[in-house]
């Protein structure tokens, strides 16, 4: 039997309303499920979920200078919006939830997620935010992120570097590793 697919679900907020959602998924999200589904053999849908069908998330107030507080706060709305959904199959493991923003959530921090885990937020002022935080879902971290990575355009650092605005589309060959050995505990 093939392997469970993991489901991205993507709450676009409502300051996002208007925005090209074909866009979206080529430059935020389809090298990305690519990318997850070479490193673990598991495909991933990515659910871009409109705001009018999520409205505790699609109005959540994400900005903020306290992280933890604005964690607690967007598990409350997430688990507030799941509640209405038949849970049945709901699987915490790979079902992830990213809140998608147009704007960062204060001065320094575009995206925040847990690691690993199942929450995240992140901004589209870069387009590595959202593949970052998933990373860090997946258990993805600073720590193994790689500086020199070579590419076509030059030597970039993987995308969990923490201070990069420009990284390249790839994750560390240590990152690849957490991330295929994190999964790898779910059928
Ligand atoms: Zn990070």
């Amino acid at each position: 039997m093939s392997k469970r697919p993991i489901k991205l679900n993507v709450f676009l907020h409502e300051d996002l309303k208007g925005i090209n959602e074909d866009l979206l998924h080529q430059d935020y999200f389809d090298w990305l499920a690519d990318t997850v589904s070479r490193i673990s053999g598991r495909t991933m849908d990515v659910n871009l979920i409109q705001p009018s069908d999520a409205l505790t998330l699609s109005s959540f107030n994400y900005k903020s200078d306290n992280i933890e507080r604005l964690m607690d706060k967007f598990q409350d709305a997430l688990l507030t919006h799941l509640g209405n959904q038949d849970r049945t199959t709901y699987d915490a493991s790979i079902d992830l939830y990213l809140l998608l923003t147009r704007d960062d959530i204060n001065k320094t921090t575009l995206g925040v997620a847990q690691q690993p885990g199942v929450m995240g937020i992140a901004s589209i002022t870069s387009k590595l935010t959202a593949s970052h935080e998933v990373g860090h879902m997946l258990n993805a971290a600073h720590e193994d992120s790689d500086e020199n990575v070579s590419t076509y355009y030059g030597t970039y650092k993987s995308i969990m570097y923490k201070t990069a605005r420009k990284s390249a589309f790839t994750f560390s060959k240590k990152n690849e590793e957490n991330i295929r050995n994190y999964l790898n505990q779910y059928p």
